[in-house]
């Protein structure tokens, strides 16, 4: 069965340590090894500048991952780059797709030519902010929960004319209603249900059903936090997010963006990318297989 993940921070740890091991290393939850073994087709590469990093310097990071991602992953480990509908659709059996995408806009500053730069060197999905604010909007643990600025319309009208898809999983919730005014093609990478985990980073059920009648995609993360408010989460957490969402009719909606690389502890029996296979097992016995096929792929992929 194809698998479309949405979100994962392989380009960070690269970043960090450039040497890592990305075909078959132990110290990554994706590998190239990993995603064979797991069937999964596309996979969503984040440009995340970590906080720690001088605002100076954020730029001449994020362009670092960009060469990372073209120089580890699509030259050294073979994956495909897929930067439109036609390369998506043109994959063939046993190839895997890579997508570049940006999380969050601090890089940038105040400079949207840099955005176009980024844009132009191949990113598809773009969300304004990671946890806090920046020059375009605040994010999702900002004390202020602003919406976007002046400068964070333009970004987004920008976006909308480039078809390029806006993340709104970190956004601050002003800041997804202005997105859903003012963008076509808009999704929540890696969030979960609110009404499940009262967390900020997961979406209340007003927002999913306004993603939903937007035409909009989800993508459950695998984050112990996002999932459960016991100590550790197991796959039935992650089905009970799937669920609700299907509940409030996002039954084609809704897909998986498991945050990989960027968490520390992991879901029990989803512990890396090798071990979908296990979640796939478990939707089968609750979903018909044509519904498990669009939550696992078609789902996020029709909406590229
Ligand atoms: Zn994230």
């Amino acid at each position: 069965m194809k698998i479309f993940d949405a979100h994962c921070d392989v380009l960070m740890k690269m970043l960090l340590e450039p040497n890592i091991n990305f075909i078959d290393g132990p110290m990554l939850h994706v590998t190239k090894a990993g995603l064979t073994k797991a069937g999964v087709s596309v996979q969503m590469f984040a440009i995340y500048v970590p906080e720690a990093i001088h605002p100076s310097m954020r730029f001449e990071a994020a362009l670092t991952m960009v060469e990372l991602f073209f120089e580890r992953i699509i030259k050294d480990a073979g994956l495909r780059f897929i930067r439109n509908k036609d390369d998506l659709t043109s994959l063939k059996k046993g190839e895997i797709g890579a997508i570049l995408a940006l999380e969050g806009c601090d890089c940038i500053e105040q400079d949207l030519l840099r955005l176009r730069t980024l844009l132009r060197l191949g990113v598809s999905s773009v969300g304004l902010t990671w946890n806090h604010a920046n020059a375009l909007a605040d994010g999702a643990l900002e004390e202020r929960q602003g919406g976007l600025t002046r400068l964070g319309k333009e970004a987004v009208t920008l976006l909308d004319g480039a078809g390029c898809w806006c993340d709104v999983s970190h956004l601050s919730e002003a800041g997804f209603w202005d997105c859903l005014q003012l963008h076509k093609k808009v999704i929540a990478s890696h969030s979960n249900c609110q009404s499940i985990v009262a967390h900020p980073r997961n979406l209340t059920d007003d927002q999913i059903k306004a993603l939903i009648h937007h035409d909009g995609q989800i993508g459950i993360t695998f984050v112990p936090d996002f999932l459960t408010k016991r100590t550790s989460a197991v796959i039935a957490d992650v089905i009970h997010h799937l669920d609700h969402i299907c509940s409030l009719g996002g039954k084609e909606h809704v897909g998986f963006g498991s945050d990989f690389d960027g968490i520390e502890q992991t879901v029990i029996g989803l512990d890396k990318v090798e071990a979908y296979e296990n979640l796939v097992n478990e939707l089968l016995k609750y979903y018909r297989e044509e519904d498990v096929c669009g939550f696992l792929y078609e789902n996020f992929a029709s909406r590229f």
